[in-house]
């Protein structure tokens, strides 16, 4: 990809424009990373930007994605390219996006853009870093600072805030003085940013390792007020100190959220673990032994959806943490089950999920206890090499032949012996097909 980048940035050159790598890949091959897409910036307008493209030959072509803002998208080589004309935008009124764009030099466009780490421009054929901002000595100094003047610019767009916290964590950088006092003063105005793109940077930032801090920054500096005012809750909420060591509900969250394992890390497995608890505070009870939670499951799933709908994730992802959350106190019921149920959870497409979900949350007490978890996924694995040998779990009867064996027509009852008879399949009731027929025949 990076080679078709320099391909394109040379025909620009040799059409008479000036042409530069931009933004954030600039700063992820300054950092030592490899960036995950090119984008382009040119002097060439954005009618200039789709002739050159088009006449590539390297079964190119363009999408108008943003013409007015100045962008076209370049597919070359079956890579995308985000091409954008120099430009400046004039500022917004709603603290949302630019009423304008005026078509500008290098370095207005360099000026335009939110942190000195992603104001940069890279110039591949000459290899020569064009700076406007200082970016390269904060990057140095590993510093977050807002080109320009860091109130003025969260005023013209409040994702601005987002973006800030989610690079600093991303990155472990500091923030300059003057960036970290302007998005702690200006915190509340995060509540206008549109829920489809707050979810976007909560999810970005739950994504990444930093995702523990990043969240407790969130808290610090006033945002999650305005996000999710449900976690504050649990701050100074007490739990019992037999289990619960760390801290207080929030304090727990936050562990759990922190030692969860990187290539466990979805967005759903992030967010179950984050609020699993978030109904403690409604459901705190001091009982005359300890201090007791009881249903507290139930609400934290009820809680959870709320929380979801209002950022408008989809459905299914609601539906997935929501029952995550919901399921997290059963797993203390799963070696006493009866061997169908255990089985059906085993089977259940979110188990693993659960069962992570339950790590993370005795990761998140002190003192860490992991035998519950051990003995489960013990017999969790027992039961997946078993089920790999011979799967003895489907029905050893199909419909055809019940009908046959007891005389029933086509129809919901059918099902109903299907499931019937694989329960005591699990429970070993029935071992043979000639164990299955008896056992049919006595249902009938
Ligand atoms: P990532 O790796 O997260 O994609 P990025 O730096 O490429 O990081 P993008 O959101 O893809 O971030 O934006 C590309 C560039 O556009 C940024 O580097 C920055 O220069 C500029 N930019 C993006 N969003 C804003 C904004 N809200 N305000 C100012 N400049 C922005
Ligand atoms: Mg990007």
């Amino acid at each position: 990809m990076e080679s078709t980048a320099i391909k394109i940035v040379k025909t620009f050159w040799e059409a008479g424009f000036e042409a530069y790598f931009a933004g954030g890949s600039v700063r992820d091959l300054l950092m030592g990373h490899e960036p995950k897409d090119y984008d382009i910036a040119t002097s060439a307008t954005p009618d200039e930007i789709e002739k050159i493209v088009d006449e590539m030959h390297l079964e190119s072509k363009t999408i108008p994605i943003g013409k007015q803002f100045g962008v076209i998208l370049g597919i070359v080589h079956g890579h995308e390219f985000e091409i954008a004309t120099f430009r400046s935008d004039s500022s917004s009124s709603d603290g949302r996006r630019p009423d304008a764009v005026m078509f500008t030099s290098a370095k207005e466009d360099a000026l335009r853009r939110d942190f000195t780490i992603n104001g940069l421009f890279y110039d591949p054929l000459k290899k020569e870093v064009l700076d406007f901002v200082e970016g390269q000595k904060d990057i140095q100094k590993k510093l977050m600072r807002f080109i320009g003047e860091p109130h003025e610019r969260i005023k013209e767009d409040h994702l601005r805030l987002l973006r800030a916290i989610r690079f600093r964590n991303k990155f472990g950088f500091k923030y300059h003085p003057t960036t970290e006092k302007a998005v702690q003063d200006l915190a509340h105005l995060v509540k206008d940013v549109s829920k489809e793109r707050i979810a976007d940077e909560l999810n970005k930032m739950m994504l990444h390792p930093s995702r523990a801090r990043a969240m407790r920054e969130l808290i610090e500096l006033g945002l999650m007020e305005e996000l999710v005012p449900e976690l504050l809750q649990g701050e100074g909420v007490e739990q019992p100190i037999q289990y619960h060591q760390e801290g207080d509900v929030l304090d727990h969250l936050l562990k759990a959220l922190h030692d969860l394992p990187d290539e466990w890390a979805s967005i759903e497995l992030c967010w179950a673990v984050f609020l699993h608890d978030i109904g403690k505070p409604a459901t705190f009870e001091l009982a005359p032994d300890r201090i007791r939670f009881d249903g507290h499951a139930e609400m934290s799933a009820q809680i959870a959806k709320k929380i979801l709908k209002r950022l408008k994730f989809p459905k299914a992802m609601i539906t997935k943490i929501a029952w995550l959350i919901d399921h997290h106190m059963t797993i203390a019921l799963i070696p006493k089950m009866k061997r169908v149920h255990r089985v059906n959870l085993f089977l259940h497409p979110w188990f693993e999920d659960l069962m992570r979900l339950h790590w993370c949350d005795e990761h998140g007490s002190i003192p860490i206890d992991l035998s519950l978890y051990e003995e489960i996924m013990k017999d969790y694995e027992a039961f997946k090499n078993e089920k790999l040998l011979e799967d003895h779990y489907s029905p050893k009867l199909n419909g055809k032949e019940i009908m046959e064996l007891t005389g029933l027509k086509p129809g919901p009852k059918i099902q109903k012996v299907l499931n019937a008879l694989r329960e005591a399949q699990i429970e070993g009731e029935v071992a043979t097909k000639e164990d299955a027929e008896g056992f049919v025949r006595g249902l009938a």
